[in-house]
């Protein structure tokens, strides 16, 4: 059940099974997925072995999803780790603290992402992850005063 004030848990998932345009990714933990992905243990088999099923897609987040052409093994590759994405912003709620940071909003947002080729979130989507930025640097103020009072 999705967490709730979750909206990347309720979001659905573009899907797509043909790839454009371009995308922002983990450079490092892109490339050691792709360097780990030996699923047939001690053979020299590899994600070389493997090919594109579809991509499902959270704005900026993405998924590819592959298959094997010997055995079928289904496995996902990330454009960035979301395992800790409790104490990090995710690319999404950084695209978003980004545009806001340099004064834009959602106009210059969905612009940028135009002009580069990449995926855009919604108007909806920009909002719920700019109350969550909002939050987060309320939260870092108030500590900074409290700290600062206990000086
Ligand atoms: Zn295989």
């Amino acid at each position: 059940m999705p967490k709730e004030g979750n909206s990347e848990c309720v979001r659905k998932l573009a899907v797509a099974n043909v790839l454009s345009g371009r995308r922002i990714v983990h450079i490092v933990y892109l490339f050691t997925q792709i360097q780990n992905e030996k699923h047939h243990g001690d053979t020299d088999r590899s994600f070389m072995d493997m090919d594109f099923v579809k991509e499902e897609v959270d704005v900026l987040h993405c998924t590819w999803i592959f298959k094997c052409r010997v055995c079928n093994i289904v496995s996902e590759i990330m454009s960035e780790n979301r395992e800790n994405k409790e104490t990090y912003m995710t690319i999404n709620e950084t695209a978003v603290h980004r545009i806001l940071a340099t004064g834009g909003g959602y106009s210059q947002l969905s612009e940028c992402s135009a002009g580069v080729d990449m995926h855009c979130m919604s108007n909806k989507t920009f909002l719920n992850h700019m109350k969550k930025v909002s939050d987060a640097i309320d939260d870092a103020a108030l500590q900074s005063m409290v700290d600062a009072a206990e000086e």
